[in-house]
């Protein structure tokens, strides 16, 4: 068995494993795509210290830091079934798609999460040609431009605030009639200048010239009628989904699926660990999966140092 079983394999996964490693004890980590959302991004200028890297070249060296020392990489591999240990101590085990089965003192559970599309012609072809679902790492790239954001609740319009200061204009499309968010939000919204707010649309196709976004059309839910915005930029704020649906018989989620954890990255279960997007912590992205991965992993070192010897 192993001592620490990560199962996921992006950056909270690779720290987690790292600094599993760094203890000297058995590390496993069990991954369905080594490198995780990283590996969808392209230009990522917020990892401190790295003004400008690109993600399939990150996950290159997120995996080639954790081949740096002791760990069992199992790629390709996804985990269904967690069955936590009976009692204080004990093995818990992972059973895997294939249908082995892992075995380990403590787990660290990173899976992450992905964003939900809109699922309109276009979508896919334009991701990362101006169409994003995440503000805070592809905001300043359209500076001086026009872009639309998708989604009324609280991260859509958080998203059109930040950007409003930012770019040239933005237009909020809310598929409802009236705006999800919080009252103090909307009002902030309110005051700004540069937005405007179209309730009850549906966002209907995302079009661009083959290189890059120029248009998106929508229909009035109202009136039936379709109308075309043109603009540089989209970005997609109808929800984040953690990876956890795998988990939710054996422990204690949120309501939005999200894994519960403490400030020292326990769930509900004492020896399970987990860290990054799939969890509680509020805010997702790379740096903060990363040593939020670290913290588990310090955690389940303490954690295991404290059993009594069998
Ligand atoms: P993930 O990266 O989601 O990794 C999850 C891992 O778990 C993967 O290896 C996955 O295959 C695996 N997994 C999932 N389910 C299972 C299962 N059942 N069994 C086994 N393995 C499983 N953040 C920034 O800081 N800066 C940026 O510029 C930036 N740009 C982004 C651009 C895009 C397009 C996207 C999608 C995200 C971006 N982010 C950015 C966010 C950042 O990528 C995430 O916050 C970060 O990757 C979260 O790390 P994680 O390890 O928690 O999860």
């Amino acid at each position: 068995p192993f001592e620490v079983l990560v199962v996921g394999g992006g950056p909270a996964g690779a720290a987690a494993a790292i600094y599993a490693a760094r203890k000297g004890i058995r590390t496993g980590i069990a991954a369905e795509r080594f490198g995780g959302q990283v590996l969808d991004t392209m230009s990522i200028e917020n990892f401190i210290s790295v003004p400008h890297t690109e993600g399939p070249k990150l996950a290159a060296h997120l995996e080639q830091h954790v081949k740096d020392y002791d760990v069992d990489i199992m790629n390709h591999q996804r985990a269904a079934k967690l069955v936590p240990a009976r009692q204080e101590g004990g093995l818990h085990e992972v059973v895997l798609e294939s249908g082995a089965s892992l075995h380990a003192r403590t787990v660290i559970l990173s899976t992450g999460a992905r964003w939900r599309t809109m699922g309109v012609p276009g979508e896919e072809e334009y991701r990362n040609k101006g169409v994003t679902y995440c503000p805070h790492c592809d905001g300043p790239l359209f500076k001086g431009k026009r872009v639309a954001v998708i989604g009324g609740g609280n991260s859509g319009v958080e998203a059109a605030i930040d950007l409003a200061g930012l770019v040239a204009h933005v237009t909020l499309i809310e598929y409802d009639s009236q705006l999800r968010a919080d009252a103090v939000l909307q009002r902030k919204l309110g005051s700004l200048p540069n937005v405007k707010v179209i309730p009850s649309a549906l966002t209907t196709e995302v079009a661009g010239d083959g290189e890059k976004l120029t248009s998106l059309t929508y229909k009035d839910r109202n009136h039936g009628t379709e109308h075309r915005i043109e603009l540089e930029g989209i970005f997609v704020q109808i929800g984040l989904v953690p990876n956890t649906e795998w988990l939710k018989d054996s422990i204690a989620l949120s309501n939005r699926g999200e894994i519960e954890i403490d400030a020292r990255g326990e769930t509900s279960q004492p020896g399970i660990f987990a860290a990054g997007d799939c969890t509680t912590v509020p805010y997702k992205q790379i740096v903060i999966a990363m040593g939020a991965g670290s913290t588990a992993a310090l955690s389940a070192f303490d954690y295991m140092i404290r059993l009594p010897d069998e």
